[in-house]
């Protein structure tokens, strides 16, 4: 059971926008030395626009409807480009699949992250088009590369600097991504980041933090979606954003409310605070 002191701790969390699961939570947070943060919705506010497409206008009525019914940032971005177009005929029988941390898939259709769709055939060399600093989804139909889109969004305006403020703490901050290589890069550079992983799965994210974990680093994860799940439920303490799904709430031991990194580098300051009234 937590101490008076770690109950303070929690309340004065609470009061900033941070809400912790319990005194464990707490005292987990004041050890830890690496965090790993998720991208998109993290470090960046998650708000796309789409910039550039090519697409067939039938297939394009298709790819509206399935994301539709995906939750994803992404999904959202598309949906509200295209909420003029007139859906008419599309097939709403075939069952929509989401496919975590890669995009979404309709019979032989399939709207995802490029290296999902790596064995496809390319004849309009749409790769090419999206091998940019920009995140990429490329539409497949039957084995054949039929479309593009390319998103931009934002780096949120506190990111930089909380990152650095955990370094000086000698925090390690990581980033790891689902979104592809350039992305990751120029996001991580922006920021400053120890390190960045792109392409992860979200099986990929947890074997990073295992990794570390077994190399006696007490991890921190930070993220927003669904795909990040399993990463924060193995770290030693999850962090998440109040914007992110409810799945990713529920497998963490801590929720920003106001999706302020800030926040939570001051929560470590008051559990390492803490961790000396104990002493
Ligand atoms: P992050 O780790 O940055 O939060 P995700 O793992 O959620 O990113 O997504 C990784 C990539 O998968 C995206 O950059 C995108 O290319 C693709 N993707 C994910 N969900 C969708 C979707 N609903 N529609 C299209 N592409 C998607
Ligand atoms: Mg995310």
């Amino acid at each position: 059971s937590a101490t008076p002191a770690t109950l303070s701790a929690i309340s004065n969390g609470a009061k900033n926008g941070v809400l912790f699961k319990g005194g464990a939570a707490m005292e987990a947070l004041s050890s830890m030395d690496v965090l790993y943060s998720d991208k998109t919705g993290t470090l960046t506010l998650g708000k796309f626009k789409v910039i550039d497409y090519e697409i067939d206008e039938s297939i394009l009525k298709e790819v509206v409807y399935m994301e539709q019914q995906s939750s994803h940032p992404i999904a959202d971005a598309i949906t509200t480009s295209f909420k003029d177009l007139d859906l008419g005929a599309v097939d709403d029988r075939t069952p929509i699949e989401e496919i975590a941390g890669a995009g979404v898939k309709k019979g032989d259709i399939i709207v995802a992250k490029p290296t999902a769709l790596k064995n496809f055939e390319d004849p309009y060399n749409y790769r090419e088009k999206v091998a940019a600093e920009n995140t990429a989804v490329l539409v497949g139909k039957a084995n054949q590369i039929v479309g593009y889109f390319l998103l931009a969004d934002q780096i949120r305006s506190e990111s930089a600097e909380a990152v650095a403020g955990f370094q000086a703490e000698d925090i390690k901050v990581n980033l790891i991504t689902g979104d592809h290589e350039l992305v990751a890069k120029k996001v991580a550079s922006e920021i400053k980041v120890d390190h960045y992983y792109s392409n992860c799965s979200p099986e990929e994210k947890i074997k990073f933090i295992q990794a570390d974990q077994d190399n006696h680093h007490v991890v921190g994860m930070i993220g927003d979606g669904i795909n990040d799940a399993p990463a924060l439920a193995q770290a030693d303490i999850g962090i998440a954003m109040g914007s992110g799904s409810s799945v990713a709430m529920e497998s963490s031991d801590v929720v920003i409310v106001k999706n302020n990194l800030a926040k939570l580098l001051y929560s470590f300051k008051l559990s390492q605070r803490l961790n000396k009234i104990i002493v």
